[in-house]
């Protein structure tokens, strides 16, 4: 056939793999293009779509989950296919998909975590805050992860706003937990709590912590919880120039140090310019954290980087939890980039490797094309400027065989390989159940946390 792929006699066959903000944001480009015809297949691990945002936005920032419409409507759009419950190099393989599709956007998000690299970090009670945040969300892969609270102090090392969302549950008093979309097996367990103490440790000072000011001021807020920062923590900071949120985060933490009217049962301490050294085991067990506290020396690069000064302490706590940075996984036949772990790639059009062959046809958004960083919105410009090279490589993709650009073609081979896949419609129905077991409790909605549940309730329906 003559026409250009693109066209309306001859619509472009687009597969996104990961239903999370940087795959629905491709979506939602693509849909704006003009004069571009495609069907586009959205692919997704779990049979429940919108990744971060289900999985990973802390169950008391429900605000944050608003966005969800948007998604929506996009996966509701006529030339959009969801198949939740279809996983890349299991039920499809790379080989399959090149087959039905001109063009592969990767949206796979960063399903890792990154590692302190220090003596005893795999104890038991030395946790990923990943797994954590994936067992208090509901995460299917975290469902029977077991968290023992019955410690008194926990530490969470780093100082970005993954740390900031796990010290919060976990001060913050179960009643208020239970108005939220929290699994209900996490809240069962902070019910129980028995953490008086959180620890949260920064490496390099206040004025470098990668936390936001909303996130910060929110623990002056928390009933029942004392914010203690030592004011001698916050001295001699020397502010970028024009960093407004550096500026904002000294002025609070400076009212927290103040602030002499707190009472609270459970605390709430900020630490800066320490790094731990050592996680200190007893019968296999955390049982305490080794310290170093740091200075500010130049990172050759304009920035102040943390060096150990050989001063030490120990804290003791029952659990430590590093947010110290997610990291993507590789996925199958993929290029991945084992330096920077990320999908290597330039301005989206994914590479054999940094600075390698443009890979035809295959590109990559959000996390897995950037690294870990940015807010959920950050992923809508992020994807549409990869959506921008899709745009300008079309002309010259090779594409498919055109009795493959049948959309019913992916179908029939998902049914002949038996895969058992949901639809959108489907996942709605999952989703009207649980908002259902919500309003029965005036919660937002009660997550149904294992995938054969999932399928159950879907089938039932
Ligand atoms: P992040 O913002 O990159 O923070 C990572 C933190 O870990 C930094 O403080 C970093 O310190 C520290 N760190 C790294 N290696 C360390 C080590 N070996 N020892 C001690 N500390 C170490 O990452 P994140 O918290 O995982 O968040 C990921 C992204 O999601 C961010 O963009 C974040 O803003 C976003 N997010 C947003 C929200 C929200 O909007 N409410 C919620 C959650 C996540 P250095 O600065 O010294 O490297």
């Amino acid at each position: 056939m003559s026409e250009p792929i693109g066209s309306q006699a001859r619509p472009a066959r687009i597969a996104v793999i990961g239903a999370g903000p940087a795959g629905f944001y491709a979506i939602e480009a693509l849909l704006k293009q003009q004069n571009f015809y495609s069907t586009i297949d959205l692919f997704n691990r779990f049979p429940t779509p919108y990744g971060l945002v289900r999985d990973g936005v802390a169950p008391d920032h429900e605000s944050m989950k608003t966005v969800t419409r948007t998604y929506d409507k996009l996966a509701e759009h006529t030339s959009v296919h969801y198949f939740g419950n279809v996983t890349f190099g299991s039920d499809i393989q790379h080989d399959d998909l090149k087959q039905f599709y001109d063009q592969i956007v990767y949206a796979v998000g960063a399903q890792a975590d990154r590692k302190m690299g220090i003596a005893g970090e795999d104890l038991t009670g030395s946790y990923p805050a990943t797994a954590f945040v994936g067992w208090y969300n509901g995460h299917p892969d975290y469902r029977d992860f077991e968290v023992d609270l019955s410690c008194e102090r926990v530490i969470v090392v780093g100082n970005g706003n993954v740390a900031m969302d796990v010290a919060r549950l976990l001060v913050t008093a179960p009643d208020e937990l239970a108005k939220t979309d929290i699994a209900d097996h996490a809240l069962e367990a902070l019910r129980e709590s028995q953490v008086r103490e959180v620890v949260m440790l920064g490496r390099r000072g206040p004025a470098q912590a990668a936390f936001t000011t909303p996130e910060l001021r929110e623990f002056g807020k928390l009933a029942g919880v004392k914010v203690i920062v030592d004011p001698q923590e916050l001295e001699n900071q020397v502010i970028p120039l024009n960093d407004k949120m550096a500026e904002r985060n000294l002025s609070v933490l400076r009212d927290f140090a103040a602030r002499t009217d707190q009472i609270g049962e459970r605390h709430m301490h900020f630490r800066f310019l320490v790094s731990p050294v050592e996680v200190i085991g007893e019968n296999g067990k955390v049982a305490a954290v080794r310290i170093e506290r740091n200075e500010l020396v130049p990172d050759g690069s304009g920035g102040m980087k943390a060096k150990g000064t050989g001063v030490y302490e120990t804290l003791d706590a029952g659990m430590v939890l590093r947010s110290v940075g997610y990291c993507c996984v590789p996925l199958p036949d993929v290029p991945f980039d084992d330096k920077t772990l990320k999908i290597p790639n330039v301005a989206g059009r994914v590479t054999q490797g940094v600075g390698g062959e443009v890979v035809a046809g295959e590109y990559v958004v959000g996390w897995a094309k950037r690294g870990p960083s940015g807010v959920i919105g950050t992923n809508r410009q992020d994807s549409a400027a990869t959506v921008v090279s899709m745009m300008a490589d079309l002309p010259n993709l090779e594409g498919i065989a055109d009795e493959n650009r049948d959309p019913q073609k992916m179908i029939d081979f998902l049914k002949a390989s038996g895969v058992d896949y949901v639809n959108y419609e489907e996942w709605k129905r999952l989703d009207a159940h649980e908002s259902a077991r919500g309003a029965e409790q005036s919660r937002p909605r009660v997550k149904v946390t294992r995938i054969s549940e999932m399928i159950e309730i879907i089938r039932r329906a």
